[in-house]
């Protein structure tokens, strides 16, 4: 299956008007985002750095590429050139190394801050209780050319909606303790994936992340 633009435009009326979708590409080939394209989507969410670059390289150079998987502070290096957002920035240091490839290639790149809201052990990212050494290390290090325009966090995966309900309550919560920081362009609350963006909206999601709903079931 192709890009599903009738589904993408039922979603986006059922939206309010502050929460923007993020098609996600991830797996998919070419052809399908070009398809997505010529029906006007031009921003994708990407996880692998390797897939990304070569897509970034045959598309058009108007899209805007998020990169939304777990990002290793060596490659940052080969996404910074073009890309608009990095949502899964879970570290000083990886934040860091950002400023530099943002500086080396004398352009602005936009940031989420990742927050481990699940119960899995295997996702990535700071926790609420983390938050007032966040401020304290975003306070001590500026780093120019990087735009901090939110957080960014997954729900678990099990059907337990009260579970998944809380986990984003708590990545709002997050993004609250946050904002009083932070420029007025802290205003991105990336939650929400096909399975569970219903719950993510009435929980203050401004951003959701869609893939299989889109571009169909992944090998
Ligand atoms: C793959 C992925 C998505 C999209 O997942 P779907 O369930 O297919 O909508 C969203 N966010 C992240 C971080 C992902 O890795």
């Amino acid at each position: 299956m192709a890009f599903d633009f009738s589904h993408y435009k039922k979603i986006q009326d059922e939206l309010p008007a502050h929460v923007m979708i993020l098609p996600v590409s991830k797996t998919k080939p070419v052809e399908d985002l070009l398809d997505a394209y010529d029906n006007g989507i031009k921003q994708f969410g990407e996880n692998y750095v390797q897939e990304l670059v070569s897509k970034a390289e045959v598309m058009p150079k108007d899209i805007q590429w998020h990169f939304i998987g777990h990002l290793q502070s060596n490659k940052v290096k080969y996404i910074a050139p073009f890309v608009k957002m990095i949502h899964g920035v879970d570290s000083l240091s990886l934040l860091k190394e950002i400023g530099k490839q943002a500086r080396k290639n004398n352009r602005i790149i936009e940031v989420l801050l990742q927050f481990h809201i699940a119960q899995e052990e295997t996702k990535f990212g700071w926790s609420l209780d983390d938050i007032d050494q966040i401020k304290k290390e975003l306070k001590d290090n500026d780093v120019p050319l990087v735009v901090i325009r939110g957080v960014m966090g997954m729900a678990s995966f099990v059907d337990d909606t009260t579970v998944i309900r809380k986990e984003f309550g708590q990545l709002k919560k997050c993004f609250d303790g946050l904002k009083s920081q932070m420029s007025v362009q802290f205003d991105i609350i990336s939650m929400g994936m096909s399975g569970d963006w219903p719950i993510a909206v009435e929980e203050g999601s401004t951003l959701i992340r869609l893939g299989s709903v889109l571009f169909g079931a992944r090998n």
